[in-house]
């Protein structure tokens, strides 16, 4: 499996996975959704983006992230072949254009878009990318119109989703979206590629403590039969959030150790702190030195 990075959001550790890409973006028409059965009414859609999960109740659809923009009908084809309910609730795990480019289209519809206060607030005044240029602010139907701050429930039709916040890890909107009946836990890129490492995205208030405190979080809220759903790639287990949580702990305290004791971000990078979980991580020099560096940058 291929990482390639998104030049379009702007964002220096975005990656994702897809079978046919142009010019750094992926050929939307070539890309057909894998549909996954978790179980209890609740599905696992992966097209080109981060994983969507949707949970089918009596009267309507939850649905948890919506992937890019061109990936709207596709999603909508895959989920009618599960459901005649509408969707009605679309919660968005956090800010990025990979999860929340179907906003606008499922918002026009009449999709009531929930999530963390922050996500809004980075909806309408993005920051800058990593090639220093300031999108523009997102179309107002794409804007969530129902936010909370520490946690909230979504309802609908017999189906309920616990939504809770994790505060400076991958962003400073970060939620983890559970649904207990299922035991499906949803943790956007908190749990990016939980094959790799997760990155913060320091611009858009993410922090490498964040992100561990944040794995403490979904380690607790998860059982050993939870089925975990990854911001984006397979299906996961608690195992899985335990061993990616050890690793990322491991270097975290590496290079605060190093940063402690005055080295510098290069000399750190040189030191090679991720040299014996790189293999394990699947990730090459390149992949690691970028973690690496956010560690550093983020490192209390
Ligand atoms: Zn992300």
């Amino acid at each position: 499996m291929k990482y390639y990075t998104v030049a379009a959001l702007g964002l220096a550790a975005i990656a994702f996975s897809a079978p046919a890409l142009s010019q750094g973006q992926p050929d939307f028409s070539r890309i057909e959704v894998k549909t996954t059965d978790l179980g209890h009414s609740t599905y696992m859609l992966e097209g080109a983006g981060g994983n969507v999960t949707i949970a089918v109740g009596t009267n309507g659809v939850i649905m948890v992230d919506a992937q890019f923009a061109p990936m709207h009908d596709k999603l909508k084809a895959a989920i009618a072949n599960v459901t005649n309910q509408p969707v009605k609730y679309l919660i968005n795990t956090h800010y990025h254009g990979d999860h929340t480019g179907g906003n606008a289209a499922f918002g026009k519809e009449g999709v009531i878009i929930v999530a963390q206060e922050n996500v809004k607030k980075r909806l309408q005044n993005p920051p800058p990318g990593a090639n220093g240029r300031t999108p523009p602010p997102a179309p107002q139907e794409a804007v969530p119109v129902q936010v909370y701050k520490d946690k909230t429930t979504v309802s609908i039709g017999g189906r309920t989703a616990q939504v809770g916040y994790i505060a400076n890890a991958h962003t400073d909107g970060d939620s983890y979206v559970y649904f207990p009946d299922a035991n499906v836990l949803a943790t956007g890129d908190l749990n990016g590629a939980q094959r790799n490492y997760t990155n913060p995205d320091i611009r858009g208030g993410g922090t490498i403590d964040g992100i561990i405190a944040g794995f403490d979080t979904v380690i607790r809220v998860a059982n050993n039969q939870t089925k975990v759903v990854p911001g984006h790639g397979p299906l996961a287990t608690k195992a899985d959030l335990i061993a990616t949580r050890k690793v990322l702990a491991t270097v975290r305290d590496r290079v605060a150790k190093m940063k402690a004791a005055g080295m510098t971000e290069d000399q750190v990078v040189a030191a090679k702190p991720t040299a014996d979980v790189q293999e394990q991580r699947h990730a090459d020099d390149m992949v690691s030195e970028r973690f690496v560096r956010l560690v550093y940058q983020t490192v209390k």
